[in-house]
């Protein structure tokens, strides 16, 4: 079995193209576009299709809205993929209604319809088949390009592939991207191989944790699931956050790493504060010394160093969750820090999950990494090692 690439495709001149993007961007409260690094990384396939002088029509969700709700129209993201494409974009008023298919049947080669929310429609999140054939209507040829929805079955992920048989489906040139970088990496990575994982709770990144282990051959845990790990060696961390019910979880995965020969390193020092707030007094100390009522809010610069030695002859890394709470300047010294030291190193530099992209984009250093990935839940799914509904839909038997 393997997935096709929208290049196999025999699609040429009018040919009406579906293709499911991940458009799923953050707005402030005015509804302007606050990154569009999603709508920038779904250029390459429209440019393709317009390129081949098909008939486009592409679809997305946005936000979470229970049926139509005009906080969520797309219309901000027809206004800037019309900027970024520098080629005009037809708005659909709908999903599936009269006005999207006028609007489609009047497509003319090399225009580009995008249709409304796709979460306006309750048949998009039910993965209903009626709602999905609807949908496929639109397209001869059916893409996915949103790696971001890829560990959902939703009707334009998972049943839109029903009705599509192996010449006229693929994966879109930013899935394929996902899926050579993440799945292949985990499967061949070039050693040694490096995983550093951090962000918030330790029971979001289990399985990761887990599936992880055997892989690689050194490991960094920071942020603040590192407190569960040092509450499992029997340190004192104070305030910090601690999954009192997974340190038994923690100190299984310590044995395991002793048992497998993997360095597992944690942070050694921590910027400690009472709260956390911009305006919290800090203090800089080792683990030994945190005190009682005060919280690690970011790894110290002795960490830095001993995670900078770690990287010296690494050639793969892979960088899930932040060192510390980035949001905040003075807790975000550490995760900057640490991409820097990963920007200069010359492994594969694979980045996973929103918060730790939103870093690397805060540190500068987007252009030194090989792979940043767009999806942050589904690419979560596949370091746990799960198999995730829309990549298997596009599945095609090999040929003879
Ligand atoms: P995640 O979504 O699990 O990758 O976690 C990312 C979140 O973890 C960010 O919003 C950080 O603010 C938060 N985080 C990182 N380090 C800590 C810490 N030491 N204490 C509390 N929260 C943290």
């Amino acid at each position: 079995m393997h997935i096709k690439s929208i290049k196999e495709l025999d699609i040429g001149p009018g040919d009406s193209v579906f293709i499911r993007c991940d458009f799923n961007v953050p707005l402030d409260e005015y509804g302007n576009i606050t990154d569009d690094r999603r709508i920038r990384a779904a250029l390459q396939t429209i440019r393709y299709c317009i390129d081949n002088e098909c008939r486009i029509v592409l679809a997305s969700h946005l936000g979470r809205p229970k049926g139509y709700d005009e906080r969520y129209s797309l219309k901000p993201v027809a206004k800037r993929l019309h900027t970024l494409l520098k080629h005009d974009v037809i708005m659909a008023k709908d999903v599936v209604g009269e006005d999207a298919k006028a609007k489609f049947a009047a497509l003319k080669p090399a225009e580009v319809l995008l249709l409304e929310n796709l979460r306006f429609e309750p048949g998009e999140t039910a993965n209903d088949p009626e709602f999905a054939k609807k949908l496929s209507e639109f397209g001869q040829f059916y893409v996915n390009d949103a790696f971001g929805v890829s560990h959902r079955a939703h009707a334009s992920v998972e049943a839109i592939t029903r009705y599509y048989d192996k010449d006229h489906k693929a994966a879109g040139f930013l899935l394929l991207k996902e899926i050579k970088y993440l799945y292949k990496l985990l499967e061949h990575p070039t050693r040694p191989f490096l995983a550093i994982i951090g962000g918030s709770k330790v029971s979001s990144k289990l399985g990761a944790l887990i599936n992880l282990l055997p892989k690689v051959d050194k490991m960094i845990i920071g942020g603040g699931m590192a407190f569960t790990f040092l509450k499992a060696m029997g340190e004192e961390v104070g305030k910090s956050l601690v999954e009192e019910e997974l340190v038994g979880e923690a100190k299984k995965i310590l044995d395991e790493a002793n048992r497998l020969g993997v360095k597992l390193y944690l942070p050694v020092d921590f910027v400690v504060a009472p709260e956390i707030s911009e305006d919290a007094p800090v203090k800089f100390v080792t683990y030994k010394e945190i005190p009682k009522e005060w919280m690690g809010l970011d790894i110290g610069l002795a960490s830095t160093r001993l995670f900078r030695e770690a990287l010296n002859d690494v050639q793969t890394i892979l960088w899930n969750g932040p060192m510390g709470v980035f949001e905040i300047d003075k807790f975000a010294r550490g995760s900057i820090k640490l991409a820097n030291y990963v920007a200069e190193s010359y492994a594969t530099k694979i980045i996973g999950g929103g918060d730790t992209a939103s870093l690397i984009a805060k540190a500068g250093v987007d252009d030194e990494m090989t792979f940043i990935s767009t999806g942050g839940g589904a690419s979560l799914e596949l370091l746990e090692g799960k198999e995730l509904p829309g990549i298997k839909a596009l599945m095609v038997e090999d040929e003879e």
